[in-house]
């Protein structure tokens, strides 16, 4: 079958190259006669392949030296919980802005290990817009942010100054822009958006921050244990890590942020410039807080559901069926989508107003 435009949220769209590189590799790892799914991952053929992925990452968002770059396991669901654990000290209190669902997880997590503060919320509108006005005390420990949120689709597009460490859940939006990493403590992003496939997330964290909390931690869940062992306290995933070192790769060949940030800037435009003009259609997300990864919208009038969505599938286009949370449509149009993907989609929006009533 002729590949689909792939509109999926996550696990989604990775770069044909990526794809083509990580199916070869687990056959026969840069011809060396064995697998990458079947060497050990203190060989030197893997330590290579993490030193580089690591490297990578540094090199495209300019990493500061101070900081600790890992690729470990548990998915962005598991970065919530680490977050509070080695952010939030004994009878200490984290502050949380709630900007959707992946924020109320984090809230959650928080809340089982301590005191957690809520300083905005955009709950009251359906999470459709960023809150921008609130008060950070220098009593709290961490400020926890979303930087996008990927059900929702709206987009932190200025990230508050704030004299307390910031930790950043950038899972659907890392790598798509530039960021400034010294603003924040700990950044971390589970891999299945812009990254690679599910089964690693990456962490970025400033060492000067960690051992603070006071607590015990158990050893899995303790960033300074993995921060001193380099992202190698126990089997890492191999694979998962071996195809965001491609990605990673492919950012810097096509590049690096500076380009990457245009083109996401020129993909969303594209769609969103449909949205506002198509009589049929409306975005879900306040203007000026909109994604450039996941373009949020909805008909209308919903009557028309059964026939655009006939149209879109028969375009070869998959994965735009929105959250249930918001319902309509949600087109996620991460680094790996190709402009000419949303020009399908673009054109199928354009046909289905055209058509007689
Ligand atoms: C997908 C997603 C998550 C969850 O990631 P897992 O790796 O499945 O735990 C968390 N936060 C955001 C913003 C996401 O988009």
């Amino acid at each position: 079958m002729s590949k689909l435009h792939n509109f999926s949220a996550g696990p989604s769209i990775l770069a044909p190259e990526v794809i083509e590189g990580a199916a070869n590799a687990v056959k026969d790892l840069d011809n060396i006669g064995l697998s990458l799914i079947e060497i050990s991952h203190r060989s030197k053929e893997f330590i290579a392949i993490m030193n580089e992925a690591q490297s990578l990452v540094r090199e495209i968002l300019d990493v500061p030296d101070n900081y600790s770059v890992l690729f470990l396991q548990g998915g962005a669901s598991l970065g919530f919980l680490m977050a509070a654990l080695n952010f939030m000290k004994e009878g200490g209190t984290g502050a949380y802005v709630n900007t959707g669902a992946w924020s109320k997880k984090a809230i959650k997590e928080g809340q089982i290990v301590g005191d957690v503060k809520i300083v905005a919320s955009s709950e009251d509108a359906n999470f459709n817009y960023i809150p921008k006005e609130y008060a950070v005390s220098t009593n709290w420990d961490y400020l926890h942010l979303t930087s996008n949120n990927t059900i929702f689709g709206t987009q932190i597009k200025n990230f508050p100054v704030s004299r307390i460490p910031v930790i950043c859940d950038m899972s659907s939006d890392i790598l798509s822009r530039k960021i400034n990493v010294s603003d924040f403590d700990m950044i971390y992003a589970g891999a299945q958006k812009n990254l690679g496939p599910s089964g690693t997330t990456l962490y970025i964290i400033n060492n000067d921050s960690l051992g603070k909390s006071g607590r015990s931690i158990p050893s899995m869940l303790n960033l300074s244990i993995h921060t001193e062992k380099g992202s190698m306290f126990n089997t890492p995933p191999v694979f998962a890590i071996y195809t965001c070192m491609l990605t990673l790769k492919w950012v810097k060949e096509n590049g690096g942020i500076e380009e990457m940030e245009k083109r996401n800037e020129e993909k969303a435009q594209l769609l969103y410039n449909e949205i506002d003009s198509n009589p049929m259609f409306e975005g879900t997300a306040v203007r000026e807080d909109r994604s450039n990864m996941n373009v949020t919208f909805v008909l209308k009038d919903d009557a028309n559901k059964e026939e655009f969505d006939k149209m879109w599938t028969s375009a070869g286009i998959s994965g735009v069926k929105g959250h249930r949370d918001v319902g309509g449509y949600r087109a996620s149009i991460y680094n790996a989508m190709p402009k000419e993907s949303i020009q399908v989609l673009v054109n199928t929006m354009k046909e289905f107003a055209a058509q007689p009533a």
